[in-house]
């Protein structure tokens, strides 16, 4: 796949404003948050979407969900509740092509998203 701008991030090409990082994975905070709490986690490998995960990276996505939800911990807000959406393509809303899980809190959430 092509590079994009999270490749960027991940080699500190680009600045981010950077909440965790293990061997794996990288999170930061989103550029254009949609709430009081709004973190993209990424893994470092570049998979361009859903569809193109491998079978052999599953565990690699178990990494990033837990990734997320043990921040969420950390963070003192897993208990009241947050959502973890992952876009796909363009129906889905997708617009970088690098996967990524948005985790967003610190607001009552809304059904069905728009
Ligand atoms: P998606 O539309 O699901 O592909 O999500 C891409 C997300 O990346 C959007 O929520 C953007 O606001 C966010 N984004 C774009 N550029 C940056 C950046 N330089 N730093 C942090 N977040 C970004």
């Amino acid at each position: 796949m092509g590079d994009t701008l999270f490749g960027k991030i991940i080699r500190r090409e680009i600045p981010a404003d950077i909440v965790y990082e293990d061997a794996d994975v990288l999170a930061f905070r989103d550029i254009a948050p949609q709430a009081p709490v709004h973190v993209l986690f990424i893994p470092k490998k570049p998979i361009a979407t859903l569809n193109d995960v491998p079978d052999t990276d599953a565990a690699l996505i178990g990494k990033l969900v837990m990734a997320a939800v043990c921040w969420a911990k950390s963070q003192g807000f897993a208990d009241t509740g947050y959502r973890l959406v992952t876009n796909c393509n363009q129906d889905g809303g997708q617009t970088v092509f690098h996967i990524h899980l948005h985790l967003l809190a610190g607001r009552q959430m809304h059904w069905p998203p728009g």
